[in-house]
C-alpha cells in the first residue's frame, strides 16, 4: 500500500525583505492511511508551510511531494486542483463555513463542487454530521452553532468527498481546553474509521495524546522529539 503522503527532502524558502526565510528545511515525512500524525511547534516554525506544500497549495523549492504514490511535481495547475478537491480535505483555524448555509448544505456544497451528483450525498452528509456529534443541530447555520460545533462541521465537510489525506491547521486555537481535546479525539476517531491519513499541526501540546506519532517542528526542521532536543 502506498503512503497517503510522502514528503522527501522538501525545502521551501520565502523572500523576506532583502533576504529569505527558510520555512521548510529538508523535511521528510511519510503518513500512512489511518494514521494521525501531530506536529507541534511554536509560531513561525513552519507548520502552516508544511500543510501548504502537502496540500499542493504551494510548490516546494526542492524535494518531492507524493500523494498516494503519485509524484505531484509533473502535475499541471489544473491537475493539482483536481487532486486537492478529490483527495485532500482541509480544516483550518477558522471553520470557513458559508454563513447562509446550514450544516447539511455545507457538506452538500462540498460534494457539488467536486462534481458528485446529489442522489446519495444527502445520506452521507447526515451520517457524517451524526458521527461528529452534530445530528440534532445539522439544520443550523454557522451563527447558530458554537465554535466547537463549527469545527465539527468543518471536519465533516473535509471528509465529505472521501479524501485520502486530511490536513488540519490549528483547529482548536479558538476553543477552550476541554473542547480542544474533544476535537483532537474526534480527529483520531475519524482518521481510524475513514482510513484517512491525517496531519494535525498545532502549538497546543495537549492535542498530542491522541496522536499515533508526534513530531516537532523547529525553524523549518521536522523531527522526532528526541532528535530535536
Ligand atoms: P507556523 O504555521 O508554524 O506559524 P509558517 O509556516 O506560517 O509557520 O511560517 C514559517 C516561516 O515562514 C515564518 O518565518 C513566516 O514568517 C514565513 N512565511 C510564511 N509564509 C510566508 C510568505 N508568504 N512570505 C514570506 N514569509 C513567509
Ligand atoms: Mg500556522
Amino acid at each position: 500500500m502506498n503512503p497517503s503522503l510522502e514528503l522527501t527532502d522538501v525545502t521551501l524558502v520565502h523572500p523576506d525583505g532583502d533576504g529569505t526565510v527558510t520555512a521548510l528545511d529538508e523535511v521528510t515525512l511519510r503518513v500512512d492511511p489511518g494514521e494521525l500524525v501531530v506536529v507541534t511547534g511554536p509560531s513561525g516554525s513552519g507548520k502552516s508551510s508544511l500543510l501548504a506544500v502537502a496540500g499542493l497549495l504551494q510548490r516546494p523549492g526542492s524535494g518531492a511531494v507524493r500523494i498516494d504514490g503519485t509524484d505531484t511535481a509533473a502535475l499541471s495547475p489544473r491537475e493539482r486542483a483536481t487532486v486537492r478537491r478529490e483527495r485532500i480535505g482541509f480544516v483550518f483555524q477558522q471553520s470557513n463555513l458559508v454563513p447562509s448555509l446550514d450544516a447539511v448544505d455545507q457538506l452538500l456544497l462540498a460534494a457539488h463542487l467536486a462534481g458528485h451528483r446529489p442522489a446519495r450525498q444527502r445520506e452521507r452528509a447526515a451520517a457524517l454530521l451524526a458521527q461528529v456529534g452534530l445530528g440534532p443541530a445539522s439544520r443550523r447555520r454557522p451563527h447558530q452553532l458554537s465554535g466547537g460545533q463549527r469545527q465539527r462541521v468543518a471536519i465533516a465537510r473535509a471528509l465529505m468527498n472521501s479524501p485520502q489525506l486530511l490536513l488540519v491547521d490549528e483547529p482548536t486555537s479558538a476553543l477552550d481546553a476541554q473542547r480542544s481535546v474533544a476535537v483532537a479525539e474526534l480527529l483520531a476517531e475519524v482518521t481510524r474509521e475513514h482510513g484517512v491519513a491525517t496531519v494535525l499541526v498545532t502549538h497546543d501540546e495537549h492535542l498530542v495524546r491522541y496522536a499515533d506519532r508526534h513530531l516537532a517542528m523547529t525553524d523549518g526542521r521536522l523531527g522526532e522529539l528526541a532528535a530535536l532536543a
